[in-house]
């Protein structure tokens, strides 16, 4: 069973477009997000705040806000989280703040996170687009999670456990892109962003 916590925020007013980028670990979301940015330039990435520990190469404020557990659980009791979920043991969200920052310029903006906390958003922020990322099949997600070499064998099982979980739930999604060939996978999703975008 995933661990979730409810989400203390309140509905916010629509923005102007919030892309949700969602589906389990190691289908290859962060790097379609790279080449959908390099094709819709306009989108900012929301940085979000988690309490895993740096990978090597990430940076913080870049790759993400890592935050102790103690600050992360103080925010969200102060209700800065839009959403916030626990993922393999370790705690992920997105600041309102970080959101406010690009939204309040009009600038279109990419989170890209798991399935509990797109689920939050669906209700706190009815208006975002949401889409979940899909694997060609599990054996595929399997090798994806096992060559990037970013976890440890025990690490890359709970994932995959998690991700079982996370597949059922594509059906929940109105927009699904299947990352197979990587490059039909990112025109996919740049014709759904560009068709929000201009609706
Ligand atoms: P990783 O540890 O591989 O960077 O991320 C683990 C999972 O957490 C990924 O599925 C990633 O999309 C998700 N994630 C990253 N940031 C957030 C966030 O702000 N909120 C939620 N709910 N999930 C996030």
């Amino acid at each position: 069973m995933l661990s979730s916590s409810a989400c203390s925020a309140s509905s916010l007013p629509a923005l102007p477009g919030v892309f949700v980028i969602t589906g389990p670990s190691g289908v290859g979301k962060g790097t379609l997000i790279r080449l959908l940015r390099e094709r819709v330039p306009e989108l900012a990435m929301s940085v979000s705040a988690t309490t895993r520990r740096p990978r090597p190469g990430e940076t913080q404020g870049v790759d993400y806000h890592f935050i102790s557990d103690e600050e992360f659980a103080r925010r969200v009791d102060a209700g800065e989280f839009v959403e916030w979920a626990e993922y393999s043991g370790r705690r992920y969200g997105t600041l309102r703040e970080e959101l406010d920052r690009h939204t309040s310029g009009g600038h279109p903006v990419v989170l890209e996170i798991e399935v509990q906390g797109a689920r939050q958003v669906r209700e706190t922020l009815p208006s975002a687009t949401q889409i979940f990322i899909e694997p060609p099949d599990e054996a595929t997600l399997r090798e994806r999670l096992i060559g990037r070499g970013t976890d440890d064998p025990e690490q890359v099982e709970r994932r995959l456990k998690v991700a079982e979980e996370e597949l059922a739930a594509a059906g929940e999604f109105e927009h699904v892109v299947v990352n197979d060939r990587l490059h039909d996978a990112a025109e996919q999703l740049e014709s759904i962003v560009r068709g929000t975008m201009t609706a």
